[in-house]
């Protein structure tokens, strides 16, 4: 099995080690030493904001190779986020049965005619955003009796090529929409605009989720997380820093 090699090449002295296993070892050694930088800048940050609960790191593995998946899991990472839901099914499927503690978020944008596959593969599906959604999450939740945890992706920064639900109408979409389909959001996700400073948006994001009751808070990348862990991120969603830079 995969991951039995994977522990073998960090247990056996380097020099007895076929070329793959070296190359597995290095890159595993180099994923602890980002998972220990990151973990490390989390916790400094929770202190910062005077939190006692830390949020989850939430790895976002989208097109990053086979190689660093292994060593994110050798590492002991079991939460990821992926942004296609065709991407995910290849790499997470059949890793399921593999590691049963493995918790799936689905971070990027979701085409309503992906629903099912969707419900089926995600525990937490990040980016609610419209009501067509709504309709086609809930009757893929119906159909197959399973029901992942769902966030309001929210646009804090009106922007017009990004997804979410504008601030303005997000009331009536958690009070009016999501309840005319039996759906209950647990939290709100935002992406900041690039070009901006992303406290704003952050504090305006847990303003929001304050507002509605809402407990989780997904909101924090690579450039920003400890920003948003101020902010009172429950979850930071980190792909760069941990995995290195991804195939384009
Ligand atoms: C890619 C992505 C991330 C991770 O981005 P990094 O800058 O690599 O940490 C986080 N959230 C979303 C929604 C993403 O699409």
């Amino acid at each position: 099995m995969a991951f039995d090699g994977w522990l073998l090449a960090r247990q056996k002295p380097f020099y007895v080690l076929s070329l793959a296993q070296k190359r597995r070892a290095a890159l595993s050694e180099t994923f602890q030493r980002h998972l220990d930088e990151i973990e490390d800048r989390i916790l400094k940050a929770c202190q910062k904001a005077g939190r006692s609960e830390r949020p989850e790191l939430v790895a976002v593995s989208k097109r990053q190779s086979e190689d660093r998946i292994e060593a994110a899991l050798a590492s002991g990472v079991r939460i990821f986020g992926e942004n296609r839901v065709q991407e995910a099914q290849e790499r997470w499927s059949e890793r399921r049965s593999v590691y049963p503690d493995l918790k799936l978020r689905l971070i990027g944008p979701l085409q309503s005619k992906k629903s099912e596959d969707a419900v089926a593969l995600f525990d937490t599906i990040d980016v609610l955003d419209r009501e067509k959604l709504c309709r086609t999450l809930a009757d893929a939740i119906q159909k197959l009796g399973k029901a992942p945890d769902i966030l309001v992706q929210v646009n804090t920064g009106e922007e017009p090529q990004k997804s979410g639900v504008l601030p303005s109408e997000l009331s009536d979409f958690i009070d009016r929409v999501c309840p005319d389909y039996d759906i209950s959001p647990v939290g709100l996700m935002c992406i900041p605009p690039a070009d901006e400073p992303a406290g704003p948006h952050f504090a305006l994001l847990a303003r929001l989720a304050e507002r509605h009751g809402l407990t989780q808070l997904s909101m924090g990348m690579s450039g920003d997380f400890e920003t948003a862990i101020l902010y009172g991120a429950t979850h930071v969603r980190v792909g760069s820093a941990l995995f290195g830079a991804r195939d384009s």
